[in-house]
């Protein structure tokens, strides 16, 4: 599929579209041709069109009191396990009628919805962008990245708190992080250009330092390095010993947190929601329909990630 086709294929998800910052309604001829264009190409799709994974067809569900009217319904929802990429197919036909209809909807994170401030629905969106577009670990806004890293510790730990210092300089420290047994962790973030960047030993004695400012034992060097080195591992190591404990976060760890960010279980109620939707968008405003779609995107699950902090 043309990339360019795709983009139109995203816009067609919401109502009212528009092709070239020109609005078109659904009656219009161009909205019909790009439709069918999108239907003929998406039935086609097997591999996820981020990041290839193959898809899996997780939910399918049968004529319902939904569709009653319907003679023959079906919808089918298949998943990308890895980046979240989901899209749905409906199939719906009643005699006498001219058309069956095949519909499919994809969806791309709504991160211009969520620029300023983070809601809570938003780390899914970026957790997304992310496995979709592994550069975004080294081109996302630092400050912004400091935040998300917040978030990825909330979504791998239940009942934790987790405060964004927010200020420069402030003793070097940009979380802290505090489990729901009470342990308290200061953790320092860094988001770096390059992907393979390698963190040595100078930040992690640098981070040893803001602990000890800020009388906690316990330190967190989080990077979207590639790994870090032999030295800073050492350090990090005899730190253990001496009855502190820094534990380091590379990028690889960080793409693991991802994970219940990304979670299938969402997807999985997604599609009686999503025929929901249908009859609301017929109903209501496009404003609606959003508000649905980012209520829908709240339910996720969360796992224990306590294991990403296995120190060896
Ligand atoms: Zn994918």
């Amino acid at each position: 599929m043309s990339e360019q086709l795709y983009d139109y294929c995203l816009l067609i998800e919401n109502y009212p579209t528009e092709i070239n910052g020109v609005e078109i309604g659904s009656e219009d001829s161009r909205w019909k041709k790009l439709a069918k264009l999108f239907q003929k190409e998406r039935a086609e799709l097997k591999d996820c069109p981020y990041c290839k994974t193959k898809l899996r067809m997780v939910q399918r569900e049968k004529k319902g009191s939904l569709y009653y009217k319907f003679e023959k319904f079906s919808a089918k929802l298949w998943l990308c396990a890895n980046c979240g990429y989901w899209q749905t197919y409906f199939y719906f036909f009643e005699p006498g009628e001219q058309d069956g209809g095949n519909i499919f909807e994809v969806t791309k994170p709504n991160l211009q919805l969520f620029s300023e401030d983070f809601p809570e629905e938003c780390r899914g969106d970026i957790a997304k962008a992310i496995r979709r577009n592994p550069s975004k670990w080294h081109n996302i806004d630092p400050t912004n990245f400091e935040r998300f890293a917040g978030e990825l510790f909330k979504a791998n730990f239940d009942d934790c708190e987790v405060f964004h210092v927010g200020r420069p300089a402030d003793g070097g420290v940009d979380l802290y992080f505090i489990e729901s047994g009470g342990k308290k962790w200061v953790i320092q973030v860094k988001r770096r250009a390059a992907s393979g960047y390698s963190e040595g030993v100078g930040v992690i004695r640098n981070l040893m330092g803001a602990m000890v400012d800020n009388d906690v034992l316990n330190g967190i060097f989080v990077s979207t390095c590639d790994h870090f080195t032999l030295a800073a591992k050492e350090y990090a190591r005899r730190s253990h010993v001496k009855g502190y404990a820094i534990n380091l976060l590379d990028r690889g760890k960080l793409n693991r947190m991802l994970d219940p960010l990304i979670s299938p279980d969402d997807m999985k109620t997604y599609l009686k929601t999503s025929i929901a939707m249908d009859m609301i968008r017929e109903k209501y405003c496009h404003n609606s329909f959003i508000e649905f779609q980012r209520f829908v995107n709240v339910h996720r699950t969360v796992s224990k990630g306590a294991e990403l902090f296995d120190y060896r």
